[in-house]
C-alpha cells in the first residue's frame, strides 16, 4: 500500500513528482452511490493527473458492497444537490 507511487512516472507528462492529496470520490455502481469526501489520491505536481490508489478504490468498493448489502452502517448520511445538463 505505501508510496509505489514513488517510482512511478505520471502517464501523460511523465514528470515524476507527485504529491498525496485528499479529494472527494463518488463511487457509483447500478444507479446506487457512495460518497467519500476524503479520498487518497496521488497528484501529479506538473499536470495536475489524479491517480487514485488501487487499494483505496478496493476499500471503497468493499465498503459500497457492505453498506447496500446492510451488513454495515455508513458513517454518515448526506445529500446533495443535483444539475442535469440538459
Ligand atoms: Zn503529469
Amino acid at each position: 500500500m505505501n508510496k509505489q507511487s514513488e517510482n512511478r512516472k505520471c502517464y501523460y507528462c511523465g514528470c515524476d513528482a507527485f504529491e498525496e492529496r485528499r479529494t472527494k470520490y463518488i463511487y457509483s455502481r447500478n444507479g446506487q452511490n457512495l460518497f467519500v469526501p476524503d479520498m487518497p489520491v496521488d497528484v501529479c505536481l506538473n499536470c495536475g493527473m489524479v491517480y487514485y490508489h488501487g487499494a483505496a478504490l478496493l476499500k471503497v468498493e468493499q465498503r459500497f458492497k457492505e453498506i447496500y448489502q446492510k451488513q454495515v452502517e455508513p458513517d454518515r448520511y448526506t445529500t446533495m444537490p443535483v444539475m442535469e445538463y440538459a
